[in-house]
């Protein structure tokens, strides 16, 4: 029996606003247990929640991103359950009138196919408070700071197939909420957490198989192992004709697996109504007309310009877009250096990506900003240095803090263009080499490589590679 994937994501993007979204409260990360949390966030009796404007405005601009209905009208509902570290007894969310209707994504996957993925809704909600297991002796911590912290939960339309697309489709949506500045995107801190709704059916089948909803993924790396074991543990139980039961769980990334963590509780148990302390939001052209003005250049977009304009391949365009902050980087380099976007877009995928991967650093923090990147771009391009010496130059600027152009005159590494001390270290090594020469005379023309590295070394790496490689063979053959 061939199977066929079926995942639909519910991502939660905490919003980066100031406050909470009915409260005065602070919403930033990392404080003392409990110092971040007022009256409203903990459901003190006759307090009432204010809706921040702020968190109102961040969804607009999330549905204009994403060419989604806009709710003019939504409405706050009261999801009632009960938990710990939700002490008011239910959570403030949007049921029937979410503030983002349907819209759509279009996703690039590996293979260069683009596939349009649709969102059902994106509503706003509070989040929960935490509860702290790991300081505690046989007990658990309640700790409110989280609480009332804004939260747009994006939900998908079923519509990814495979582990690899679902992730795809969630690195998208990341991407955007951060161009846009709706979302840190901090996935360690929770700033950005995904449920994975994961069913299968058999290949042909229109119907939906009955899906298992895995909670709370903070990883892509995570999120796609979570999938493909909960495909493989779905596919096992079907094929042993068991049933597969609706049901929420758990990934646990240290044994690979996930786990039943309760069935699956459906929307009527939550017994939602309308929050009657909160009034129904009315969103006016005006309001949205104020937000279009705010939206920077997409990622689409983005890449499709750095594509026609600017001669990326689609492969590299994809790469110089994959956030806004490399966007930025990278147009700043192209343009103070005046290389090729080719260039620059090489250097910053290559050599410095792979120096940031080593010191596990995100581009912002790169010990070598645009501006000084920029310059070493440039005198690759200028042929000050060669491509070889500029990786030695770019190692001596990471660990200080030297332009391009000191390094290499402190260094003395400016490349050596003049022909005729070129000729001359040419004309060394073919003295040294008579045995060598005779050999390529007679055909062993493999050994041109041989004389290049030979002059190459003589130039201590500095000898300008065309003009050595032009120059070489034109000795040779005389
Ligand atoms: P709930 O809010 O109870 O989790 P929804 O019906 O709103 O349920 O669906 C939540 C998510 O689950 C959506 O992203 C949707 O696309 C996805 N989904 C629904 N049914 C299936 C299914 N059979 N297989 C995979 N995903 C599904
Ligand atoms: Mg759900």
């Amino acid at each position: 029996m061939q199977w066929e994937t079926v995942i639909g994501l519910e991502i939660h993007a905490q919003l980066a606003t100031q406050s909470k979204i009915f409260s005065a409260s602070s919403t930033q990360y990392g404080a003392e247990p409990n110092t971040q949390a007022n009256a409203v966030d903990l459901g003190m009796p006759g307090v009432l929640p204010v809706l921040n404007r702020e968190a109102v405005r961040m969804a607009v601009k999330f549905a204009l991103a994403t060419n989604a209905e806009i709710g003019r009208h939504n409405v706050f509902s009261r999801k009632n359950y009960f938990y710990p570290d939700l002490p008011k007894g239910y959570q403030i969310s949007q049921m029937s009138l979410p503030i983002v209707g349907n819209g759509v994504v279009s996703v690039e996957l590996e293979d260069g196919v683009v596939k349009e993925v649709g969102l059902t809704r994106a509503h706003l909600e509070e989040d929960a408070g935490k509860s702290v297991h790991e300081d505690f002796h046989d007990a658990t911590g309640v700790d409110l700071n989280r609480a009332g912290t804004p939260l747009l939960e994006i939900v998908s339309e079923p519509d990814m197939r495979s582990a690899k697309e679902a992730v795809a489709y969630a690195k998208k949506i990341h991407s955007i909420v951060r161009y846009i500045e709706i979302c840190d995107g901090n996935m360690q801190e929770g700033s950005f957490r995904c449920d994975a709704n994961v069913s299968i059916r058999p290949a042909g089948e229109a119907r939906l198989g009955t899906r298992s909803e895995i909670k709370n993924v903070n990883s892509f790396r995570f999120l796609e192992r979570a999938i493909n074991f909960e495909v493989e543990r779905q596919i096992d139980i079907l094929e042993s004709g068991g049933q597969v039961v609706q049901e929420t769980r758990l990934y646990d990334a240290d044994k690979d697996e996930t786990r039943s963590m309760r069935s699956k509780e459906e929307a009527n148990d939550y017994r939602y109504f309308p929050d009657p302390d909160l009034l129904p939001v009315q969103i006016e052209e005006e309001l949205i007309e104020s937000i279009r003005k705010t939206l920077p250049e997409l990622p689409d977009a983005r890449r499709a310009r750095f594509m026609s304009a600017l001669e990326l391949s689609e492969y590299d365009a994809g790469v110089m877009t994959s956030d806004r902050y490399t966007a930025d980087y990278f147009e700043a380099v192209v343009k103070k250096s005046g290389a090729s976007a080719k260039l620059a877009c090489s250097w910053i995928s290559g050599e410095l990506f792979s120096r940031l991967n080593k010191d596990g650093l995100e581009l912002n923090a790169s010990p070598v900003d645009a501006d000084r990147f920029s310059q070493l771009v440039e005198r690759v391009h200028d042929n000050t240095i060669s491509g070889k010496i500029a990786k030695e130059v770019l190692d001596k600027m990471w660990s200080g803090a030297d332009t391009a152009d000191q390094v290499i005159e402190k260094e003395g590494l400016r490349q050596i263009s003049d022909s005729s001390e070129i000729e001359k270290m040419i004309d060394d090594v073919i003295a040294a080499n008579p045995d060598q020469v005779a050999e390529y005379k007679s055909g062993k023309d493999k050994l041109l490589a041989y004389f290049v590295g030979q002059v190459m070394k003589a130039s201590r790496g500095k000898a300008n590679p065309g003009e050595l490689n032009k120059l070489l063979q034109e000795k040779l053959k005389g």
